[in-house]
This record gives C-alpha cells, structure tokens and sequence, in this order.
C-alpha cells in the first residue's frame, strides 16, 4: 500500500505576525507531487495562518489542545476551537508538553480523542529518551507510550503516529536509519500492521537528512520543528519528499 507522506512542521513558540510571509514564498506556493503540507504554528496566528495558507495547499493545525470542549480552563484551547479556526490537524504528547507539562499517556490519549470529536487528525508522538535508549529500553517505553496515548475509536486512516526519540529533538542528532527503520517496524506491528497508519519520523530532520530519512518505505512523512521555520528548508523538505 502506497502511504502519502505528510510533511508537518511544527512552529513551537516561534512567530508573529511577520511569520506569515512564509506562506507567500514561491517555494511554498508550488505544487509538490505525491505529498500532504502541514504548519502547525503558535494557537495566535491559526486564524491568520489559515487565511494565509488558504491558497498554497498547505493545512494549519494545532500544537495541543484541551481534552474537554469547553469550561474553565484558563489558558488553554479545546480541539473544537482549532477546528473553528481552520485547523485540520492537532499535535498531541509532544515531548516538550510531556516534559514541561508534565502529561502522561492517559492525558495525551484524552486529547488525541477530543481530536477526533472535533473532527480533527491528531498526529500523536511518541519517543525514548536518550537514558531509555542507553539502557535498551527504547522498545518498551515507545510500545507503552503508543498503548497508552491510542485513541479509542482511532483507526490508520484518523490518527498519525510521530516517532521522534527525545534526545533527537532540537539536538543536531538524528537516528540512524537502522534505528528509524526498525522503531517504525515495530509500531506498525503494535498496530496490528495496519498497513494505512502514517508514521512520521521527527529529531533534527533537515533538508540535508530529509532525502535518506523520508526514502524508506516505513518513514511516512517528517514532524520537523527548527527547519520548517523558514520557508526556504521547509520547501527543500518537501522536494526531496515529493515524487
Ligand atoms: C519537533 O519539535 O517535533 C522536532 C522534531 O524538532 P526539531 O526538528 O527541531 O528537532
């Protein structure tokens, strides 16, 4: 089964308005065969972004969200108002919120199904860290992770799985392609080998890896953080990407 990749970058807190010249550069405002686009950027800029984007054929979607709908939840965003904004995608369990929020498995899999309520795809990462992967826990820990953050009712075709080892996050570091190869292998299985799950890889991808990574038949596309920041490595991304 041919699975088409899905090229997401996810802004973190990085942008303001001036960022939303990325969407009218010429790298961005071409077609790219074979490929989906995707542009998380920060919750202020989803409106804009949206409009942004509308013409380019790339998607906007979330960092997080709430898992409830709606209430008193100072500071936060439910999926239903990423969804009104425009979004059609949601990042849940980034590493980052599991460590600077402190959100375990059972949180992550709440917001991956509010996701699904408000009708968006969440993309749902998961990863060792570099003391897991010394201690040849990468397996467990990353099969514990996918079990526990598993939306109910999520099939192949609604959710997105991101393997990104934390220790390749924003690091300059990336996993050998042995290692990529044989993690995604390993969280197809665990999904039954549903043969229509997306499985990005994310950890320092940059234009000049995303050839090597985004050629093997189990890699379905890149969560990329620092390089898609500028539309110029975002576009190169995508052309090595597409077909
Ligand atoms: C990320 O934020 O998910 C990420 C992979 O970041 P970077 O590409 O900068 O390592």
């Amino acid at each position: 089964m041919t699975r088409r990749l899905l090229i997401a970058g996810n802004w973190k807190m990085h942008g303001t308005s001036g960022a939303l010249a990325f969407f009218a550069d010429p790298g961005i405002n071409r077609t790219y065969a074979g490929i989906d686009r995707l542009i998380c950027p920060p919750a202020t800029l989803l409106r804009a972004a949206t409009e942004a984007a509308s013409a380019t054929g790339v998607m906007i979607g979330g960092q997080d969200c709430h898992a409830q709908a709606g209430g008193a939840h100072t500071g936060d965003v439910s999926a239903e108002m990423l969804a009104d904004a425009g979004a059609s995608h949601v990042i849940v369990g980034h590493s980052e919120r599991r460590a600077d929020h402190g959100e375990r498995d059972a949180t992550v899999k709440a917001k991956a199904e509010a996701a699904l309520r408000a009708g968006l795809t969440p993309i749902v990462c998961v990863g060792e860290s570099r003391a897991d992967r010394e201690a040849g826990r990468e397996f467990d820990v990353v099969g514990e992770q996918l079990a526990g953050s598993w939306p109910d009712g999520g099939t192949g075709d609604t959710v997105v799985i991101a393997y990104e080892p934390v220790w390749a996050i924003g690091t300059g570091l990336t996993a050998s392609i042995g290692d990529i190869d044989a993690m995604h292998a390993f969280i197809r299985e665990a999904r039954g080998g549903d043969q229509s799950l997306r499985i990005l890889y994310g950890g320092s991808v940059k234009p000049a890896n995303s050839g090597d990574i985004l050629g093997r038949p189990e890699v379905d596309g890149a969560l990329i953080g620092g390089a898609s920041l500028t539309a110029e490595s975002f576009a190169a991304i995508c052309l090595a990407a597409a077909d």
